[in-house]
């Protein structure tokens, strides 16, 4: 029933609208809930870099039942845990993480950045200092966050050799039947000087990664790779030689790098896998 009212409103163009507007409306609503429910938990403690608020604690996410068994099992690195949402912005682990990455170590001033599947605060914060382009393979599902998103298919872009100066896909690898073919793609339109952000979940206790790539059975997905649309789990070793199968050099920014961002609340263990050509 779900799927047909889905596939119903899709054809009236108004799937998309009504989840922009739907999403909106609980954005508003949680941020109200938890500005309230956290007051108490203002001051010292952790910084959001977005907003510059500050709390002892920020809002923790944990993997639903339905998936707890392939995130715990596989000691996933998924954003799930203590601190994961600011509770006066909403920003998420794996935002601030991005902005940290930015702020130090990627200039970005009036540089020509791709943002795929585009996350709310690293948008705003992009778009005020650089030309951005927004795309994802449902760009209606952002047309809250940018307007101006474009459609693209990672696997086959319609953009130049070189195009770009920094490209940030963040987790987005994880639900595509062809990843190394959208990496190949992400190298053909970065610039030889550019830089790109590619976070994926990872695990650091699989040997190799396990996939099923052309899997089309949601509640399996949920139950193999812990979310209804992801068609893998990256083995964090096999992930960077795929990049680097792409062409990449993926340079593997671990604790001794981002510890200092901490105050920040990312994720623990998280490294940051930074890519050039
Ligand atoms: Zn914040």
């Amino acid at each position: 029933m779900k799927e047909k009212l889905k596939t119903f409103l899709k054809i009236l163009g108004l799937y998309h609208p009504l989840q922009s507007f739907y999403r909106n409306c609980i954005l508003f609503w949680l941020k109200s809930y938890y500005r309230l429910t956290y007051y108490s938990h203002k001051g010292k403690g952790f910084i959001c870099n977005f907003c510059g608020s500050s709390y002892q604690k920020f809002v923790p996410e944990y993997p639903e039942k339905e998936i707890k068994t392939a995130i715990n099992t596989n000691e996933v690195i998924a954003g799930y845990g203590e601190n994961v949402y600011c509770p006066n912005c909403l920003s998420k682990n794996r935002e601030r993480l991005v902005l940290a990455v930015l702020q130090n170590f990627i200039p970005i001033e009036n540089k020509k950045i791709l943002h795929f599947s585009p996350e709310k605060h690293v948008y705003n914060y992009l778009k005020n200092k650089a030309t951005v382009i927004t795309v994802d393979i449902m760009p209606g599902f952002y047309k809250n966050i940018d307007s101006a998103i474009l459609h693209a298919d990672a696997t086959n872009l319609r953009f130049p050799d070189n195009s770009f100066d920094v490209i940030i896909a963040n987790h987005i690898f994880e639900h595509i039947s062809q990843d190394l073919l959208a990496m190949k793609e992400i190298y053909r339109v970065l610039k030889n000087d550019g830089a790109a952000i590619l976070q994926v979940p990872y695990s650091e206790k699989l040997e190799t990664t396990i996939e099923e790539p052309f899997i089309n059975d949601p509640d399996e997905q949920e139950r193999l790779f812990g979310q209804k649309d992801h068609v893998r789990i990256y083995a964090l070793k096999d992930y960077v030689n795929r990049l680097k199968t792409a062409g990449f050099k993926a340079d593997v920014i671990g604790e001794e790098r981002l510890g200092r961002f901490k105050f920040h609340a990312i994720q623990d263990k998280e490294c940051v896998i930074l890519c050039s050509k």
